[in-house]
């Protein structure tokens, strides 16, 4: 219920899908995997093939799931999505496998949570577009082949790093995706906005990019959060100004910390003069789960440079007491 998570949240889905760009000309940022996947799908339709399949690996609301559909847009062909966690048993995958038409796009997410009975058998599937059904137990068991139309995959990923190699390479192409730059947000915002149909000057697209974390899901949201405010304070249009009164409600701050953040930052900075601390005592104090401080929090303030994690515990450097308007002590963490 985070306004500045990077997961989908059950509203946004509808929104979302209103919002997604359409081809690769209208996908915005991430110059290199666009290029890249631009040149694998002329290729495959000059050949009149199908695509390599292709693996997608960053962060949540980045993008793949929309560059995933762009590719079957781009190749007029349909697709299908799921995602490792949905997959359990290596016949949930045959089922989907079996079903696929020819060409089609199958969309597997979070594919580094797929069971390895699953895994094994999208090997062969990939590689030679063809499973063994497996009927029986013990030593009547009998394999049968079973051929499936040649599809594209592609699989997304947190971490490409976590998949098992056999799985990695037979992906033909690889795209790493990025956190956005403010500039690329405030693209993806006045994008946005033209669809929603919401007013949005150009500081006021900047002020909510700089809001959104690196990440264009979060933009989509702060941005209709801010439509509302806009709405029933003022006259509808989308300032500088209305865009920071709107997230200081919301308690988004200049850089995108929600009131969690700023309450770790500010227990690590008041209570232990920013630290080292450990992480369940910096827990304790401000009244949360430790896998809340580590999983929830704590990620984003160590890529903004607020947080350190050390072996002798969390740090706060002199940019997080700057944020807190606080003047950082002459030994504070750089
Ligand atoms: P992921 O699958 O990586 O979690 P999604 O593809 O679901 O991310 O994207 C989340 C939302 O952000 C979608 O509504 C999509 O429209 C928007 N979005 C993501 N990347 C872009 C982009 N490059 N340009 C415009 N909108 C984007």
């Amino acid at each position: 219920d985070r306004l500045v998570t990077a997961e989908a949240d059950g509203d946004d889905q509808a929104v979302e899908a209103a919002l997604r760009p359409r081809s690769l000309d209208e996908f915005i940022g991430q110059e290199r995997v666009r290029e890249q996947l631009s040149l694998v799908l002329h290729a495959a339709r000059a050949r009149g093939g199908t695509p390599d399949h292709v693996l997608l690996s960053g962060p949540p609301g980045l993008g793949k799931t929309t560059l995933s559909m762009i590719i079957a847009a781009e190749m007029g062909v349909p697709i299908r999505i799921t995602s490792g966690p949905a997959i359990q048993h290596a016949g949930d995958l045959a089922a989907i496998l079996s079903s696929l038409s020819e060409g089609e796009v199958l969309f597997l997410d979070e594919i580094h949570r797929m069971s390895r009975p699953a895994e094994e058998m999208l090997y062969m599937a990939m590689e030679d577009f063809r499973v063994d059904i497996i009927v029986g137990k013990g030593p009547g068991a009998t394999a049968i082949p079973l051929e499936l139309p040649p599809f594209t995959l592609v699989g997304a990923t947190t971490r490409a790093g976590l998949l098992p190699p056999p799985l990695r390479d037979r992906f033909g192409f690889t795209g790493h995706m990025d956190f956005y730059g403010p500039a690329e947000l405030e693209r993806v915002i006045h994008r946005s906005a033209r669809l929603l149909d919401v007013p949005v000057d150009d500081d006021g697209a900047l002020e909510i990019a700089g809001r959104s974390r690196g990440t264009p899901r979060i933009a989509n949201r702060l941005l209709r959060r801010v439509r509302d405010y806009a709405q029933v304070r003022a006259d509808g249009r989308v300032s500088r100004e209305i865009a920071s009164l709107a997230l200081d409600v919301y308690e988004v701050d200049a850089s995108g910390l929600d009131r969690l953040d700023r309450s770790v930052l500010h227990a690590l900075v008041t209570l232990f003069g920013g630290g080292p601390v450990g992480l369940s005592t910096l827990a304790v104090a401000v009244g949360e789960e430790t896998e809340t401080v580590e999983e929830v929090a704590e990620p984003f303030l160590v890529r903004s440079g607020l947080l350190a994690r050390t072996p002798r515990g969390r740090v706060a450097t002199a940019a997080a007491w700057k944020h807190l308007g606080l003047v950082p002590p002459q030994n504070a963490a750089s």
